[in-house]
């Protein structure tokens, strides 16, 4: 047998780390009176998200969920349209193209970033418009913050006139060629829900260069509100504003993140000492010129048959410490019905097939020690 471990205290997968600000800025707001609505450290936090990001606009939102959603209504998605998704993410990156009542088709990952395969981009499009298909948007997912081969993904987007949504939720701090997650598409958006790098228990956000989506999307995070004295409204908007209480947490926790990403990326290196030995053993590597925030440390244990994902995961279970298998295939799950569009090979249904996420915030002792 393969990994011996002993603990005491439940070692959660990515619990919230407060270490700055938060206390304090969450006090401030408390005695201020000022909870809602929205705030002084929602306007805070937002010239902090510009500041991190480079780019003229940042939305606080209540999600990340809700703010995939904003950028998908303003870029027009509507019923019976189409939009490009990453297969082996997280449902949310997904869910909010069917709020719109658009249909997602699913792109594969390719097996150094885990992240959407350029080609089979291509190929989908291509298949898609050949079939008559109204292809709106692709929404490029970071899996478990890692960059993946941008500058194909936006040269393929480019040529085929497609905007570029970033879903950024895993990747704050993550950075590719000197420029940060979510800032190379036409959208990216944040998560700060509470396993995130940076949390405010919930939370999310939206960054953009152009002003009039931006706008756009902050009117329609507050239900589509006019510009008048009374309540006015033109189109149905939602409730997706961020409180000022979250926005403090939030604007702690962004204060500290080069130490939280320097963090996650010890951990991860110090599992990868461990297990680099053992054959068959992979994990995502760093396109040239780009920096992982190791959100999660995750690792495919591939077809060796002495080595099962489950295993691991029932042993540090006993050990009291969690750990997940990696994402179950978008494509496969029963939500998006039983015929859901999906391009490419077989890469996310391996890495499903036998990998594991690991406590990222906390490194686990002895993972790799046999027998
Ligand atoms: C967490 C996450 C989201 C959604 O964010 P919420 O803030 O939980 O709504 C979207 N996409 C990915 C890839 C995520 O990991």
């Amino acid at each position: 047998m393969y990994f011996e471990i002993m603990a005491n205290d439940r070692i959660y997968l990515s619990p919230p780390h407060l270490d700055g600000n938060e206390r304090k800025y969450l006090l401030e707001a408390l005695e201020s009176n000022w909870i809602a609505p929205t705030g002084p450290f929602v306007v805070r936090l937002e010239q902090a998200l510009r500041e991190h990001s480079g780019l003229p606009e940042a939305i606080a939102v209540n999600s990340g969920t809700s703010a995939i959603h904003l950028a998908l209504r303003v870029l027009a998605v509507g019923p019976g349209d189409e939009v490009i998704c990453s297969t082996f993410t997280f449902i949310a990156s997904a869910a909010p193209v069917t709020y719109l009542g658009a249909t997602p088709v699913f792109v594969d990952c390719e097996m150094q970033t885990w992240n959407m395969d350029p080609a089979h981009l291509e190929q989908a499009i291509q298949s898609r418009r050949a079939a008559g298909a109204n292809v709106k948007a692709v929404i490029f997912a970071y899996c478990y913050g890692m960059p993946g081969r941008m500058t194909e993904i936006i040269e393929v987007c480019r040529r085929h006139g497609l905007p570029l949504v970033e879903d950024a939720a895993e990747a704050l701090g993550s950075t590719y060629q000197g420029k940060p997650a979510g800032t190379l598409g036409d959208i990216g958006i944040f998560s700060f829900n509470g396993n995130k790098i940076v949390t405010g228990s919930v939370g999310g956000a939206i960054v953009c260069r152009d002003a009039t989506l931006a706008a756009r999307m902050r009117k329609l995070a507050s239900q589509a509100k006019e510009n008048t004295p009374h309540f006015e409204h033109h189109e149905i908007g939602y409730n997706y504003g961020m409180s000022n209480l979250v926005a403090a947490v939030v604007l702690g926790q962004l204060e500290c993140l080069e130490q939280k990403v320097n963090n996650r990326r010890e951990v991860f290196e110090g599992y990868v000492a461990q297990l680099e030995k053992i054959p068959s053993v992979t994990w995502q590597v760093e396109p040239d010129g780009s920096r992982a925030n190791r959100w999660l440390s995750a690792f495919h244990f591939g077809t060796n048959p002495e080595l099962r994902a489950s295993a691991l995961i029932a042993k540090l279970a006993a050990g009291n410490m969690e750990s997940r298998p990696l994402w179950k295939p978008l494509h496969t799950q029963i939500a998006f019905g039983p015929e859901a569009l999906h391009f490419g090979g077989e890469c996310a249904e391996s890495l499903f097939a036998n990998g594991v996420c690991l406590p990222s915030l906390h490194a686990v002792p002895n993972i790799g020690s046999m027998h």
